[in-house]
């Protein structure tokens, strides 16, 4: 008998964005593609700190509770509830390993193979890989400058769907950049409320704004909503802490599918995570010091695309987190296939496709201006503008 795995593997496809980040590691390439922090800009001085601290602690070196180290919960619960406007308890959050793996055990918490999931077009990848994984049947509503098409979506839901889970990044979205209005996440969270949906609020962006902070979450409007956050974007990936709070039905259902996934997080970063984020003063300072100096690269890759490229493509305004989308006048242009004249030309970004749910986004890609400094974007546009001048001609 020739060994088989599960059918749940056959619509699985390996992420785009984790090959091409082998793909364009090669060190003449200046690589927009991943959404990497600049290491830069990661405490490593006080993370080294806070480890030595912990390790003065057997506690830190030994397995923990499965929802995560109490002393991070307490912090995390403070954290969320101000954003939340209501008081949350260490019990309201499960502390994962970073929010991939909350968007992972929510969908098995939440789906059933065959639910219908809607999520954002163009989507995060990671949760298109969670929900297919899940054998969810998949669907979306288009993004605009204002996030997720909130009439889309009671559109859909008048014709008589009934998704089990919506899918939101409502800050800074990844790939395209924009916020969800408060109009807009008032609208979702009625309708979560009256079609009786889950709405996972996946937000690991919502600290790194360059103008103001975005609205109130989606989750302060309904309990109907999970909401999802992490250490990775503005202390460190590597520490591999993220977090959900939303119905203690849900969190309990989740710490029993962890206790199968993984027994528990680490301890050791858990306690890292706890002192940095009850580290107020420094926190904010360290907040502050991210949101200028990515609002400043933002402004120098938006700058730079829009002189190279004039009238022919339109990137998005970015006000916070990491990415810019771009979209070519061009509907003609394919950029998965521009993207190989790019890398010749030493610059690598994400074809729009790799986001696509029902649509394709040929004509776009997404830019990540976190890792590299001012000049290196303004070259890396220019090498964007030499490689779509010889796309074209060829
Ligand atoms: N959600 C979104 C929208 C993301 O962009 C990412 C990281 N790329 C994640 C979740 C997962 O991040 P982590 O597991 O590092 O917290």
């Amino acid at each position: 008998m020739p060994q088989s795995l599960a059918r749940r593997m056959d619509g699985l496809r390996s992420s785009a964005i984790r090959d091409l980040l082998t793909l364009t590691a090669r060190p003449d390439v200046v690589s927009l593609a991943g959404g990497l922090p600049d290491p830069e800009f990661i405490p490593r001085e006080r993370i080294r700190k806070e480890a030595e601290l912990a390790l003065a602690d057997p506690a830190s070196v030994q397995y923990g509770e499965t929802t995560g180290l109490r002393k991070l919960r307490d912090v995390l619960a403070a954290r969320e509830g101000a954003k939340i406007g209501r008081p949350l308890d260490a019990a309201d959050v499960v502390v994962t390993h970073g929010s991939q793996q909350a968007l992972s055990l929510l969908a098995q918490v939440l789906l059933d193979p065959g639910d219908v999931v809607i999520v954002e077009e163009p989507a995060y990848t990671g949760a298109l890989q969670v929900f297919r994984a899940a054998e969810a049947d998949v669907r979306s509503v288009p993004l605009d400058a204002d996030g997720m098409n909130t009439a889309a979506l009671q559109g859909l839901l008048d014709s008589g769907l009934r998704p089990a889970v919506v899918h939101t990044v409502s800050n800074f979205h990844n790939p395209r950049g924009v916020v969800l209005t408060a109009g807009r996440r008032e609208h979702l969270a009625a309708l979560a409320d009256r079609y009786g949906f889950w709405v996972i609020e996946d937000d690991p962006y919502g600290e790194l704004f360059f103008d103001g902070p975005p609205p109130a979450p989606v989750a302060a409007l309904s309990d109907r909503v999970i909401r999802l956050s992490s250490a990775s974007k503005i202390l460190a990936p590597a520490l591999r802490v993220g977090w959900l709070h939303g119905d203690r039905r849900v969190c309990e259902a989740v710490e029993l599918l962890k206790q199968g996934a993984d027994l528990c997080g680490s301890s050791l970063t858990h306690q890292i995570a706890a002192g940095l984020l009850s580290d107020e003063p420094w926190l904010d300072l360290h907040l502050e010091m991210l949101r200028a100096r990515y609002g400043s690269r933002a402004r120098a890759l938006a700058d730079g695309v829009a002189s190279t490229f004039g009238d022919r493509a339109g990137v998005s305004s970015a006000v916070g987190g990491m990415f810019c989308w771009t979209e070519f006048a061009d509907s003609g242009l394919d950029t998965a296939a521009l993207l190989q004249t790019a890398v010749e030309h030493g610059v690598a970004f994400v074809p729009g496709s790799a986001f696509g749910v029902a649509a394709e986004h040929r004509s776009a890609l997404r830019l990540c201006f976190a890792t590299c400094s001012e000049d290196v974007l303004t070259g890396a546009a220019a090498r964007l503008g030499d490689a779509y001048a010889g796309h074209t001609q060829s």
